[in-house]
């Protein structure tokens, strides 16, 4: 990569940042397209938002990710947000406008595109989504992008799940929201043909846990599918364990890499490079 007196700069905000692999992923687009860009990590603390934004319009920064804990606090400094985003009441991916900075949610493109793959009838489909913090309400609206007409959220603190249902009460979702404390969980496995982890359990380095017991696990049925948003390790335990069960699994590189996919074309106009972005990541 040769960087120029004329190269135009994206890059990724979050506090920590050092972890990220999209520094890794988005540059290997870049060069293999031979484009005047570079995409560089910068650590930001909640306080600084306001100075950053300000600072990335001065310099010209053309766009960047955004990433914990930033993804709800960015909306108010951004002058037009997409309906998605709207919707998730969160924005990851961030870009220069005319009339000053865009936000959209990339992160629901990822979650859907691995499912789009799949030959199912999402209409008779009611996914069971554990955990209801920022990536849930992604997933819950990829869900209904998808056409389900209901979806499970299954969490441990009963007011944060009614908060998440009640968050969405005037944002004309076209699929139900139904909420269930974690001692439901066993009850609910036999009906879940989708069931998508958004929980931390099982990340690195907390490799030997999951998020189903072992009893719980044996109740998972043939072909269901096992989403685990966790990218590492791949596989989770409660993938290798979901796999053993006969189903259908799909971690969450894959989710990491479309996202990045759609914001890259977003900032470039070019299409996106997605297997070289894809052997990026998993090489790391
Ligand atoms: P978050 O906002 O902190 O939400 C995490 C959720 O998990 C919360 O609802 C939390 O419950 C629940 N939880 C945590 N520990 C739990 C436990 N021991 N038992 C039951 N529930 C537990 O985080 P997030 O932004 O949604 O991210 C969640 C996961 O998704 C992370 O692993 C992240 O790396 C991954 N992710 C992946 C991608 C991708 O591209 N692949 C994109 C986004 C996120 P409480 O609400 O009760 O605290």
């Amino acid at each position: 990569m040769h960087i120029k007196g004329t190269t135009k700069l994206l890059g990724i905000i979050g506090d920590p940042i050092e972890h990220s692999k999209s520094p890794v992923m988005q540059n290997a687009a870049i060069e293999m397209l031979n484009l005047d860009y570079v995409y560089v990590p910068f650590e930001v603390k909640k306080e600084d938002l306001e100075i950053v934004f300000k600072g990335f319009q001065a310099i010209n920064l053309r766009g960047f990710n955004v990433t914990i804990p930033h993804k709800e606090n960015v909306i108010s400094f951004l002058t037009k947000i997409t309906d998605t985003a709207k919707k998730i009441g969160a924005v990851n991916t961030v870009w220069l406008g005319g009339e000053g900075w865009h936000g959209t949610n990339t992160d629901i493109d990822g979650f859907i595109a691995p499912l789009k793959e799949l030959n199912r009838d999402w209409t008779k489909i009611t996914p069971m989504v554990l955990g209801a913090g920022g990536a849930s309400r992604a997933v819950i609206v990829g869900c209904e992008q998808l056409g389900c007409q209901e979806v499970r959220v299954i969490g441990r603190n009963l007011e944060k799940l009614e908060a998440l249902k009640d968050s969405f009460a005037y944002s004309n979702l076209n699929c139900q929201i139904s909420v269930y404390s974690w001692d439901k969980l066993t009850n609910l496995i036999p009906d879940s043909e989708l069931i998508v982890n958004t929980t931390p359990i099982g990340m690195y380095p907390n490799i030997d846990n999951s998020p189903l017991t072992k009893e719980q696990n044996r109740l998972v049925k043939q072909n269901t599918i096992a989403y685990d948003l966790i990218y590492t390790p791949r596989p989770t335990l409660f993938l290798q364990q979901a796999q053993l069960q006969g189903a259908i699994i799909i971690d969450g590189s894959e989710m990491l890499v479309q996202q990045g996919a759609v914001g890259f074309e977003i900032w470039t106009q070019k299409q996106a490079p997605i297997e070289i972005m894809r052997q990026a990541l998993l090489n790391l």
